[in-house]
């Protein structure tokens, strides 16, 4: 996977996440030239900031023109701080200014699910957007925004939004919130319902696939409540599309993007009901990268 020398700069991309580190060379147009997967530590922020280190050095050449992050965190708008982070023991650290001074490089960071949807943007199935959203439907929710041509560089807890006034508990301690809802793991709780103990979210999968009308169902369910935060967003700032991505999402398909899209199109106000688009994500498991590359980009251009 090593790629031909260019000449042109390349930046080193990490996508972090809970079970694993993913890194790679990338080049301005968003090719992956090189990549390496290491697992998360277990542990301290010691040993998580030492793999992160060691991430960066086992790809650092002469052409490393910047490096970017795609953590699972919410960050200090401005300063790019992590405030807190999922699954992984990084509080209140400074990645970025540490990452600056240890390899002088200039660097940027941002949400793990802003950065896939900053790559779903600018390389995948939302080019030429102005506006979009993207859900990414893994084992939790996460998302990100593209507003007026840039990407929306708040919170966007997007799992988060509330769907159900009374519902489940979310791992954040509300109730009804997407993520319980539309998650990888609403899809295996459903699967046990109807299969048992042993099924999981590949399990009602196939069981859709094979025409489980109780499959269908289940999944049909996570659509609509997809589908209702789909036009929420779509109520307060109409954006011209809504990708779906993440391991579950793209697993489901139309089997959780069809009912979305007519829940969606119920609940968003005119004239947008009529032009309410949800596709699915074009660039897979490596939107992360991509989007942590790009994020390295936009750091080496000063936008930030
Ligand atoms: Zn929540």
């Amino acid at each position: 996977m090593v790629a031909p020398a260019v000449e042109a700069p390349v930046v080193i991309g990490l996508d972090v996440g809970g079970t694993k580190i993913l890194s790679g060379l990338v080049d301005r147009k968003g090719n992956v030239l090189a990549e390496r997967e290491v697992p998360s530590p277990d542990g301290s922020e010691e040993r998580v900031l030492a793999a992160l280190d060691e991430a960066v050095e086992a790809l650092l050449d002469e052409r490393v023109a910047a490096i970017g992050y795609g953590i699972p965190a919410n960050l200090e708008r401005g300063t790019g701080r992590i405030l807190h982070a999922m699954n992984l023991p990084l509080d209140d650290v400074d990645l970025a200014s540490r990452s600056r001074e240890r390899f002088g490089l200039p660097v940027g960071i941002e949400n793990d699910a802003s950065a896939a949807a900053l790559a779903e943007w600018r390389r995948g199935a939302g080019r030429g957007a102005s506006n979009l959203v993207m859900f990414t439907l893994g084992t939790g929710v996460g998302g990100g925004i593209v507003v007026d041509g840039r990407l929306f560089r708040g919170w966007a807890e997007l799992g988060h939004i509330v769907v159900r006034e009374v519902g489940e508990r979310c791992v954040c301690g509300g109730r009804g919130h997407l993520e319980v809802l539309a998650s990888g793991q609403a899809g295996d709780r459903a699967a046990r319902v109807l299969y048992g103990p042993d099924a999981d979210a590949h399990t009602l999968i196939e069981r859709a696939t094979a025409g489980d009308d109780g499959a269908r169902a289940a999944l049909a369910r996570i659509g609509e409540s997809l589908g209702v935060a789909v036009a929420s967003l779509v109520n307060i700032f109409d954006p011209e599309l809504t990708v779906v991505g993440g391991g579950f999402g793209a697993a489901a398909g139309d089997f959780v993007l069809e009912p979305a899209r007519q829940a969606a199109g119920r609940e968003a106000v005119l004239p947008a009901r009529n032009a309410v688009r949800i596709v699915a994500a074009e660039l897979g498991n490596e939107a992360g990268l991509v989007g942590a590359g790009l994020v390295a980009f936009e750091a080496l251009d000063g936008a930030r």
